[in-house]
């Protein structure tokens, strides 16, 4: 199986030849040391492209845009936004890491109440290339959005989707279990174009912002143990995607 390259957000078509960016050249060059001739993959938003190396320029890559390949992992029949603090010791980045290989569509990063890491924003470039990095490990063509939010209930606002479909992993509640709640707005009959869920940091939730969300988001509970703030999101990934048959 060949290599695969992420070649941004372009369209390709076949008999073209595009550059690739420059971290994605590197890897290419220097790290597995590709030379003209070598057969690649190439993917965009949803789409990959068989490819040859053309040559280098300067420290970028050219390549020549093959035929389309089909049968790679197909986005997800319903869009998934996971809304995620900020977690201290480079977890944001493991579960970034992981809710890309899981298909997530959508990452939104906030800043808790109770954060207890000062992050910034100049991490989101490291953050899109860890996303870039899983997509192609795990062989997904659609690299997930990621995006900022100031707060949770801006990351809430940002996903734009209704109360029944937007979830928050309250730990200690006495609501119904994610996987129930799901279940019962499937049998609800109502549509879903995106489900949302968001989870908080270590120290949880901060009252003020579960005051705030009770009337944006459904508080569901992911069972009787307390979850890591980097498990809990991991985990609503997964019973989202087996709920929707894609797992
Ligand atoms: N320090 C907190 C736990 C925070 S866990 C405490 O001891 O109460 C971090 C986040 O993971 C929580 O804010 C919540 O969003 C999620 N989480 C962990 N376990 C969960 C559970 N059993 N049900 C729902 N959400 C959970």
């Amino acid at each position: 199986m060949s290599l695969r390259f992420y070649a941004g957000k372009q369209i390709l078509q076949q008999g073209e030849s595009i550059l690739l960016d420059e971290g994605e050249s590197h890897h290419l060059l220097k790290v597995m040391r590709l030379h003209a001739g070598a057969d690649i993959r190439v993917f965009t938003q949803g789409f990959e492209h068989q490819a040859t190396v053309v040559g280098r320029e300067g420290h970028q890559a050219r390549v020549a845009v093959g035929e389309q390949c089909h049968g790679t992992a197909a986005s997800l029949a319903v869009g998934v936004t996971a809304a995620i603090p900020w977690i201290r010791g480079g977890k944001t980045e493991v579960v970034v890491q992981k809710l890309t290989e899981l298909g997530i569509t959508t990452i939104v990063i906030y800043h808790a109440v109770r954060e207890v890491v000062k992050a910034d924003s100049s991490k989101l470039e490291r953050l899109q290339r860890t996303a870039i990095e899983a997509c192609k490990q795990c062989e997904r063509a659609d690299v997930p959005e990621l995006l900022l939010a100031d707060t949770a209930a801006h990351a809430v606002r940002l996903a734009e989707i209704p109360t029944s479909q937007c979830f928050l992993l309250h730990e200690r509640s006495n609501a119904n279990l994610l996987s129930t709640a799901i279940k019962h707005e499937m049998d609800s009959g109502r549509t879903f174009r995106t489900i949302a869920f968001m989870s908080g940091p270590e120290g949880g939730f901060h009252p003020s912002e579960v005051e705030t969300l009770r009337n944006i988001a459904t508080s569901v509970s992911l069972g009787p143990r307390i979850l890591r703030a980097e498990t809990a999101p991991v985990v609503a990934a997964a019973i989202v995607l087996s709920a929707f048959g894609e797992m």
